[in-house]
C-alpha cells in the first residue's frame, strides 16, 4: 500500500509537492506539446484531484501551452512538474515523484503522434489521443 502523502519536485528542490490522494490515472503521452515542453520524446504523467495536489515548497513558473493550458515548472532549473486543463484534476509529471515506480503508467495516448524511433509499449492500452487523462 502506498501511504501519502506522496512528495516529488523538481531537479534542484527549489520547487517541492506533495499528492494527498491516490492518482486517478497515469500514462505516457507521446503529444508533440508535452514533447516540445519538455524536450523529451514522451513523457509520463499522473492525474490528481486537484483538491489533493500542494506545493510545499517555492513556486511553480506558469505557461499557457494552449487556451487553457497551463504547465507548470521549476523557473530555476525548468523541470516540467505540472499540466492543467480545468479546475477538477492536475497532472503531474511521473518522473519528478521521490519514488517513479510508484505509480507505473496504464496507458499510451496521442500515439497518433508518436516519434517513428520512439516504439510503442504494446503492454499498455494504446490510444491513438486522449484518453483518461490530461496530457
Ligand atoms: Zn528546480
Ligand atoms: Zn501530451
Amino acid at each position: 500500500m502506498t501511504s501519502y502523502p506522496v512528495t516529488g519536485g523538481c531537479q534542484c528542490n527549489a520547487v517541492r509537492y506533495s499528492l494527498g490522494a491516490e492518482p486517478l490515472f497515469s500514462e505516457v503521452c507521446h503529444c508533440d506539446s508535452c514533447r516540445r515542453a519538455t524536450g523529451a520524446e514522451s513523457v509520463g504523467w499522473l492525474t490528481e484531484p486537484a483538491e489533493s495536489f500542494r506545493i510545499e515548497h517555492g513556486a511553480l513558473t506558469l505557461h499557457e501551452s494552449s487556451p487553457g493550458v497551463t504547465r507548470g515548472f521549476c523557473g530555476r532549473c525548468g523541470t516540467t512538474l505540472t499540466y492543467q486543463n480545468g479546475a477538477e484534476t492536475i497532472d503531474v509529471t511521473l518522473a519528478s515523484l521521490d519514488d517513479p515506480e510508484l505509480f507505473p503508467p496504464r496507458a499510451e495516448i496521442w500515439l497518433e503522434e508518436r516519434l517513428s524511433w520512439n516504439p510503442a509499449n504494446p503492454r499498455l492500452e494504446q490510444h491513438e489521443r486522449g484518453g483518461g487523462g490530461g496530457g
